[in-house]
């Protein structure tokens, strides 16, 4: 048996409706792959994963469906993943909260899980660029629970594909906070964050 087929057996008995579910999910089989390819991996944690994806999936209701169900009909958000930029081989994904016109927990959620998802059909790994362009205090405020959800999404189901996020122009009083945070959950998303001036971000591209 090799590690796949392993993995797989483990989901199996631990969970035969887990496994009836991801068996014939395109996204979750090639997440399995991607797991079961890097070394010394953990079968309890892939599991932890998928169960994880398959939470957020229906949370998210990310069904088939590759386009955000509000952008469809007319862009209202600005997280984008555009193909073939790149920082160090890993593609990006841009967010311009300010430049967003809904921002709603919920679309933002299902519109970033969709991105990223397209991202990585083709990709291992990914950064992420967070632009404060136009992004106001008063609605960093209003968004503070929504940016701890996508926090929190990235951590359960994206960890060890997101290599750096980073953080273009952040204005100098959130900087603190950013510390703070990187000091207290020192095992999450926020110890991957990297400061940046827009043009260190410009040179920093492949
Ligand atoms: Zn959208």
């Amino acid at each position: 048996m090799n590690q796949k087929e392993r993995c797989l057996k483990f989901i199996k008995d631990k969970n035969i409706e887990v496994y009836n579910n991801i068996i014939n999910d395109d996204y979750i089989t090639n997440e399995i792959n991607y797991q079961c390819s890097k070394r010394h991996i953990n079968n309890e944690t892939i599991y932890k994963l998928i169960t994880n994806i398959i939470a957020y999936k229906n949370l998210y209701k990310i069904n088939n469906n590759t386009e955000c169900i509000l952008c469809k009909v007319k862009k209202q958000h600005s997280i984008t993943y555009i193909p073939n930029q790149m920082i160090k081989n890993n593609p990006l994904i841009h967010l311009s909260p300010g430049k967003a016109i809904d921002n709603s927990c919920f679309f933002v959620c299902h519109h970033f899980i969709l991105e990223i998802n397209k991202c990585i059909r083709n990709n291992n790994k990914f950064n992420i660029v967070f632009d404060f362009d136009m992004y106001s205090f008063s609605r960093m405020l209003f968004d503070t629970e929504l940016a701890f959800k996508l926090s929190t999404i990235l951590k359960d189901i994206y960890y060890s594909r997101l290599e750096t996020i980073y953080l273009i122009d952040a204005p100098f009083y959130i900087k603190p906070l950013l510390q703070m945070m990187k000091n207290m959950f020192s095992d999450t998303i926020y110890k991957k964050m990297k400061h940046i001036t827009r043009q260190e971000y410009i040179e920093l591209l492949d």
